[in-house]
């Protein structure tokens, strides 16, 4: 296990699923971690009880709130990008304030968070954002506006990594397939029909995420940049 004693982590979106999983991931192996939420103050506050990272309630829509959270954590060595939100239905039904505030959280934050973060960041940081497979495969109608926005983290990560690979910064993006979370339950009515696009027939656990972004964040992985790490059971296969 890599040791990040010393190292400071920010997690924008870690108060359950996968962000939470990436914050205890951190915590065990030594990192000072704080983590965002916007409204899950309960089990943000729980996460923290449990792994003494401190907890800090910020809108990743509201883009000041966000880079001046981002800026508040002083130079950082890595930065997990996870807030999302996920939006499905058939687009002519769709209200388009919710698109669009997927689009504030999927799209706009992680691409201003990662900039702020890169301002002040330490040499040899870590620039990761949890895009998903659907920016590479959307298998099934209703998935359009969710596909859109990760396949927009891909062109982001690729370009950011050009921007602050002088400074030995990585930026990569993380793309789960289906993972065990209250955005996709394993028991979920959608399940058996994503199951049965995977050559491994089952949903991730957000621990098995979180350890793709210790090693990315890890001293082994410098050489990893613009990428896109797939980790989807072969969804995209
Ligand atoms: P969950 O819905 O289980 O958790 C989402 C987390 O993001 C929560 O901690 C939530 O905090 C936070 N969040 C959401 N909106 C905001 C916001 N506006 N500001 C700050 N924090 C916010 O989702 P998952 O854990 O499943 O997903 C995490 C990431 O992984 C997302 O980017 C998602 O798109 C991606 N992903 C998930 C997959 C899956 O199958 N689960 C597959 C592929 C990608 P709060 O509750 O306080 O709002």
């Amino acid at each position: 296990m890599n040791d990040f004693t010393g190292k400071n982590v920010l997690v924008l979106g870690g108060s359950r699923g996968i962000g939470a999983a990436i914050v205890r991931r951190f915590r065990a192996a030594g990192a000072a971690v704080a983590f965002t939420y916007a409204g899950s103050r309960d089990a943000a506050a729980a996460l923290a009880d449990e792994t003494g990272a401190t907890a800090i309630q910020a809108n990743s829509a509201d883009r000041d709130a966000l880079t001046s959270v981002v800026a508040g954590r002083g130079a950082l060595d890595v930065i997990v990008i996870n807030a999302g939100t996920l939006v499905m239905g058939n687009p002519l039904d769709l209200d388009p304030d919710a698109v669009d505030h997927m689009i504030d959280v999927n799209v706009r934050a992680p691409y201003h968070a990662a900039v702020e973060a890169a301002r002040r960041m330490n040499a040899d940081g870590r620039i990761i954002v949890i895009g998903s497979v659907n920016g590479d495969r959307m298998p099934f109608a209703g998935g359009a506006a969710y596909a859109l926005t990760k396949s927009a983290v891909q062109g982001m990560v690729r370009g950011l990594a050009r921007d602050f690979g002088d400074r030995g910064i990585t930026v990569n993006a993380i793309q789960p397939g289906p993972t065990d979370s209250d955005m996709n339950p394993a028991e979920g009515p959608m399940a058996a029909t994503m199951h049965s696009f995977m050559a491994i027939k089952r949903h991730a656990r957000p621990e098995e995420i979180a350890e793709l972004a210790a090693y990315l964040a890890g001293p082994h992985a410098g050489m990893i940049t613009g990428s896109l790490q797939t980790i989807d059971g072969g969804f995209g296969a």
